[in-house]
C-alpha cells in the first residue's frame, strides 16, 4: 500500500516538476509518461505571478474540482506557528528562528488569483507544503502539510466544479497572463496586497523580509526603521 502511494507521489510530483523533498524517502524525480495522463486533470503552471520582490506563486494547479495555490516553504525543524500570527518560528535543535507566516503569503496569493478568475464560484485552495525534514506544530485553518500529504489533500476535493471547457478557458487565460502585455495587469492586483501586508508589518516593527524585530536607525540626519538582523538582512524602511 505505502510503496504504491509513495510511487504515485513520484509520479505525481515529477508530473507537476514540484523539485522532490522526499529524497529521505530515496524517490527520484524521474519523468515518466503518465506524467500525461495526470495533466489532463491536473494542470499546473509553475511559479505563476511575478511579484514586486521577484517572487511568484510557486504552482497553480487547475482542476475541474478547483484551483489550487501552492507555496512551498523550505524551513526546517520544529514549525510553530498559528493562522493569524505574523510570524512564525522554526526550531534547529536549540536555535529559534522567526519567518514571515506562510499562511497569510499562500491567503495573499490565493485571493489575487480568486480576483483574476472574477468568480466566487470556483474554490480557490491555499495550501502550504513543508519539506519532510519539518516538524509541523501549527494551529491553522488552512492547509499546512509536508509534502508526502500533497496528494491526500488535492484528491480530497472530489466534486467537479468546472467542466471540461470551463477548465480549459481558465488554462488559456491564465497562460495568457505570462505574456508581457499582461504581465502588469496581474502585478498590481498583487503588489497592492503586498504593500497592504508590508506596510502593516512595517509599522508593528517587524520585518517583512524575514520576520524578525525592526529598530530604529539614524544616518546621514534621517531615520528610518531597518532589521535587527541586519547585515544579515538588509531590509530598511524610511521615516
Ligand atoms: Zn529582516
Amino acid at each position: 500500500m505505502w510503496l504504491y502511494l509513495f510511487i504515485a507521489l513520484g509520479l505525481f510530483c515529477s508530473a507537476l516538476r514540484i523539485p522532490i523533498m522526499l529524497g529521505k524517502i530515496g524517490i527520484n524525480s524521474t519523468r515518466v509518461s503518465l506524467a500525461r495522463l495526470d495533466k489532463k486533470q491536473y494542470y499546473c503552471i509553475q511559479n505563476f505571478f511575478v511579484q514586486k520582490n521577484g517572487a511568484s506563486i510557486d504552482y497553480v494547479i487547475i482542476s475541474r474540482y478547483g484551483i489550487f495555490v501552492i507555496k512551498m516553504s523550505t524551513q526546517k525543524g520544529i514549525i510553530e506557528g498559528t493562522e493569524h500570527s505574523d510570524t512564525w518560528t522554526q526550531q534547529v535543535l536549540k536555535r529559534k528562528r522567526r519567518f514571515a507566516n506562510p499562511v497569510k503569503q499562500c491567503k495573499i496569493q490565493a485571493k489575487a488569483i480568486r480576483k483574476l478568475l472574477q468568480t466566487n464560484k470556483i474554490p480557490v485552495i491555499p495550501i502550504v507544503v513543508f519539506g519532510m525534514s519539518a516538524q509541523l506544530k501549527i494551529k491553522v485553518n488552512t492547509h499546512v502539510i509536508l509534502a508526502n500529504n500533497l496528494l491526500n489533500i488535492i484528491y480530497r476535493y472530489d466534486q467537479e466544479v468546472l467542466t471540461s471547457s470551463e477548465m480549459e478557458k481558465i488554462i488559456k487565460e491564465f497562460n495568457g497572463y505570462t505574456s508581457q502585455k499582461n504581465i502588469r495587469k496581474t502585478r498590481i492586483y498583487n503588489v497592492k496586497d503586498i504593500l497592504e501586508e508590508r506596510k502593516r508589518l512595517v509599522d508593528a516593527d517587524i520585518c517583512p523580509k524575514c520576520g524578525n524585530k525592526l529598530v530604529i536607525r539614524e544616518g546621514k540626519g534621517r531615520k528610518y526603521k531597518s532589521c535587527s538582523k541586519y547585515p544579515k538582512c538588509k531590509f530598511r524602511h524610511g521615516l
